[in-house]
This record gives C-alpha cells, structure tokens and sequence, in this order.
C-alpha cells in the first residue's frame, strides 16, 4: 500500500482492511443465519478411509521415549478371543483417541458407529474390551478392561486407563467381537518434582468441515508432539457459508444442529476424516471448546432463554461423548471443562472455558461508524462502561480463581493458557477510544486488566496463551493495557491458524494494516495450518506452520514463522 493518501482515502483502506480483519473469524463474527433449509441431504461419503493404524513414527526424543526394555506393570494378558458380535461390519469406522494425560492415566476413547455419519448402530449395550501395550504389536499389555458402549452416550466410551508409568509412551486399542479398532499411541506425562526438558505441544482450532479438507492434521499427524491442543470450533453447527470465495468442498447433512441428535451427527460427520482420527491416534489430546460447539458468539446462558438451555444440554453432551476427556457427564446444561495438565516442574497447561460463564457481549460502546462494519451483528464498538466494568466477566469469578490459585501454587517454569479467544488488544481505531470487538477480551477490557494482573503477583512471569477463534496465525505481546505502551509486557500470545475454516481473498491488505495500528503484533497472517509451541527450561520457541491449499486433501505444509519467547523476559523475540 502506499504510505501517501488523503485522511479520506485512507479511512476507506482502514475500512476495508479492518472488515476483512472482522471477517477473519469466518462464520464467527456473524450472527447466525436465518431460515436455512433443514431438510437433510445425502448423508457423507466415507472417504477411503485409511485407518490410522500406522502409528507415526516421529523423531525420537530421549525425554520421551519409552525404555528400551520396558516392564510390564501388569500381568499381560493374552489377545481376548471374544464371542462374536452380531455387528457385520467394522464398528470402529470414528477411530480412536486419547487425552487428559496425568503421570500415571491417560483417558481413551472410542464410539461405535457402523456408518461414517455415525448414530446409534442400535439399542444394544455392548461390552468392550480396551488394552494399553508397550508396543504396537500389543505382546506386552500393561493394562486392559472392560467398559460398556450404552445406547445412552451414542455407543462412546471413556476409559480411564490407570496404573501407568510416567514419562511413557504406549499403544492402545478396543476390541469387540471379531472387531479390532485402529490402534492409537498416547502418553503419560513427566512425574511431579521431576525437571522435563522438553514439551512439544500442537494447537489449531476452527475445522469447518464443508470449508476445507484437514491436510493440516495429516501433517500434524507426522509431527513430533507430546500433546495436542485444541482450541475450539471442533465443529459448527451450521453450514458453511462462504464468507469468502470458496464454496463447499464438501456437504454435511445440511441442517442446523440444535438437538442431541443433530450435534451427535455434526460430530460423527467430522470424526469421519481419516485425517483427523490420525491425528487424534498420533498421540493425547487436551480440548477446550468455544463457540459453534453449540453456536455462534453464545455467551453464557444467552440472556436466560429456556430453548437455549435446552440446545446447550445437547450440545455439552454430544461434546462430552465424543472428547477424549476426564470429566463428569454434563448435568443438563452445564459442564465444568477447565483443567489442568502438569509436565513436571517444566510447565503447567490450563485449559479455560471462555464461553460457559461469560456475560454478554458489551452493548454499551459507541457502534462503529465506519461504513461495512457498522452492522451490529459484528460486535465493533468503542470501550463503553459494560467493557470497562471490572465484573464483566470472560471466564467468571470461580474460574478466575481456580486459576489465579493454581498458578499460585505451582511450582511450573511455564505457566500456560489454552483458550479461545484473542486476548492481546486488536483494535480498527487506535487512540483513547479504541474501536475493538466485543467478543474478544478487549470487551471484558477491565476484567482482563485484574486477571493478568492478579496473575502476575501469583508469579506467571514466564505467560504463554494459546488462542483460537480468529482464523488468522498471529503472534504478540500481552500487556494489562494493550493499548498504552507505557504499561509492562506481561506475557505472550500465540494463535495457532485454523484446520480449515476461511478468511476473505483480501487478506494481503489486512496482514499489512492489522499490524500498523496493532504493533504489539508480531505476525498476523490469514493462513490455515497450525502452530508448534516447545517449551524447554530456557525458552519456548513457536514455530507457525501453515498448509498451501486446505482445499486440497494433499497440500504440504510449511513453516511460515518463528518466534522465540525466553524465560524469564515476558514477550517475544524475534527467533
Ligand atoms: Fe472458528
Ligand atoms: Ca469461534
């Protein structure tokens, strides 16, 4: 762009350039729909689904690879020779997966489903046979059960496999009758008090399933990770609708999901891709969720409408069914999600729940007068009372604590956040009245003041947020005030770019604006991929990849970043 242009002209370009920053988010940053078709269309292909029973192979760390000659910690057990099941065809067509990880556990999961676009296979219970081996050939099980596929959680189960050493790998695999599910490899993570030199965790969000094909987790699939991250918009709830110029390249059953049933499908569909599932075999996973889990830009309780209860019981539901997680079943329309994942004293993972508790989106800021952006769905407004009340809240006061109070006590180099959306400052107009967007946290712009305040007397020197939710790889620094200068660097963030979901064709504009009125910014690019974040005693280096074409099944991926972040100094350099 040119540097020289009248106050008018360049208002205009700011315009333009901040409405493609806004529709970044994809489908996020617009109220939903109305009057779609709800009549179901062709139920899913299955793709040729190669089951992910290759476990990848990725470059051996000696930190965590399990020893060479591992004991068994159980009496193997022989392959179950079980009864066969009255079920044809391969019920394990969703795959496998795992997360959670403690030192000792890791949760396992599977559904049965006989369809690729899932349901009940039928009203039966089924018993299933699970096993944890040292090695893929499972001739040394470690651990092994039984567990019960009901009709009431869709036939998907979570085993919480116990009794495991720490800082281990393992393979694990279900087996129902004649049936033998793909086999996934997951870990256990380092024992407490011990000195871990190395994470290496994945993070992506945003897969839109009609929007893209998930070449990114077929390269995620290959990389060396100790864990997987997800940020959220695992699914959405409705169909793709081409914010930009790209048109389905796929169609789910082309209806919103708003019932159990419908989410239970929306889920089943995604779990489908043969990507995905090797992405989830690779190794654990520790998911949060955000919004088009249950629908766009919720919050909370929606203003207390009983037919949202009802469609947020569905949704958590159906999310708690298919997540390999370590939680209680919802209770109707509630599910407490935040935890923790500990590797050592190296790092303390915190996975937030930004969605379930917040207050509304603030109303209160002057609306945005810039033409295009002006539309009230988009939520671009200056900082009113509401965004500059410090008990308008993003997570809520009991989570805040459960934080505050878990940083507090850890003894972690690495204190970091997994959650959803953009925490570091992202305005259109820069100056004392900021324009920004009220669903990210410049709208709970007090609130977020104390909590990273609050965070940083308990000790988070060394602060990495994870985020999701943009559609957009970006990298900056985290200040209370994101907009005054003056005020210190506490932290960093880092969002990963999407699996799959879209961004306009304009985004050579908003990469070089976004980051003249931001300049806390580092990076911002409207690139689908995934980022690499490795956390060592000394620093963490984040390595942003992004893949060629998500609407082409076999992209290659490339490293499109790097940025460094050394413990001990809040904020990034250049790596
Ligand atoms: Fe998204
Ligand atoms: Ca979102």
């Amino acid at each position: 762009m040119t540097q020289e242009s009248s106050p008018l002209t360049r208002r205009a370009f700011l315009a333009s350039a901040i409405a493609a920053a806004v529709s970044a988010c994809g489908a996020d940053g617009f109220p939903e729909p109305q009057g779609l078709a709800s009549t179901p269309t062709a139920v899913p292909q299955p793709e040729t689904a190669a089951a992910p029973t290759s476990s990848p192979s990725p470059t051996p760390s000696p930190t965590t690879e399990p020893s060479p000659t591992p004991e068994p910690t159980a009496t193997p057990e022989p392959t179950p020779t079980p009864e066969p099941v009255d079920l044809d065809t391969d019920p394990f067509v969703l795959g496998v997966a795992s997360g959670d990880p403690t030192q000792d556990a890791v949760i396992l999961w599977t559904r049965l489903a006989t369809l690729p676009g899932g349901g009940p296979i039928n009203d039966q219970t089924y018993e299933i046979t699970w096993q944890v081996a040292v090695d893929d050939t499972f001739a040394q099980v470690v651990a092994s059960g039984t567990v019960s596929a009901t009709p009431a959680t869709a036939h998907a189960v979570h085993v919480d496999a116990t009794g495991l050493d720490p800082d281990s790998w393992y393979h694990y695999r279900f087996v129902l009758g004649q049936h033998v599910s793909p086999v996934g490899r997951t870990r256990t993570t380092p024992a407490a008090g011990t000195s871990p030199q190395r994470l290496r965790i994945g993070a992506s969000s945003c897969q839109h399933w009609e929007r893209g094909y998930y070449g990114a987790h077929r390269h995620l699939a290959d990389e060396d990770l100790d864990l997987m991250i997800w940020l959220g918009d695992y699914i959405y709830e409705g169909p793709y609708r081409g914010t930009d110029d790209v048109i389905r390249v796929r169609q789910h059953p082309d209806r919103r999901a708003e019932t159990l049933e419908t989410y239970r499908e929306r889920y089943a569909v995604y779990r489908s891709d043969p990507q995905l599932q090797r992405s989830h075999a690779a190794r654990p996973w520790l998911v949060t969720w955000d919004d088009h889990e249950v629908v766009n830009n919720y919050a909370g309780d929606n203003s207390g409408s009983t037919s949202f209860f009802a469609r947020r019981a569905a949704a958590y539901q159906a999310w708690y069914e298919h997540m390999p997680v370590r939680l209680a079943p919802p209770e109707g329309p509630d599910l407490t999600i935040h935890r923790d994942v500990i590797w050592g004293d190296l790092a303390h993972l915190f996975a937030l729940d930004g969605r379930q508790y917040r207050d509304p989106q603030a109303t209160d800021g002057a609306p945005s007068q810039i033409p295009g952006l002006d539309d009230p769905g988009l939520g671009i407004r200056g900082l009113g009372p509401t965004a500059l009340d410090p008990d308008h809240r993003m997570l809520g006061a009991d989570q805040e604590d459960w934080l505050v109070n878990g940083v507090d006590a850890s003894p972690a180099t690495w204190t970091v956040l997994c959650q959803q959306v953009l925490m570091q400052g992202l305005t259109a107009i820069p100056g004392d009245s900021p324009l920004i967007i009220t669903d990210n946290w410049d709208g709970y712009f007090a609130n977020r003041r104390e909590l990273l305040g609050r965070l940083a007397r308990v000790g988070a020197d060394d602060l990495v947020v994870l985020t999701g939710d943009f559609h957009a790889a970006i990298a900056g620094d985290l200040r209370a005030d994101p907009f005054d200068r003056s005020t210190p660097v506490v932290g960093t963030e880092f969002m990963a770019g999407p699996i799959s979901s879209g961004f306009p064709a304009w985004r050579q504009e908003l990469q070089s604006i976004v980051q003249l009125i931001n300049p806390h910014m580092r990076l911002f690019e409207a690139r689908n991929g995934y980022g690499i974040a490795e956390f060592t005693p000394e620093a963490c280096r984040m390595t942003f990849r992004a893949v060629d074409d998500a609407l082409d099944p076999d992209t290659a991926v490339s490293t499109i970043a790097e940025f460094m972040v050394d413990q001990g100094t809040p904020g990034i350099r250049s790596a």
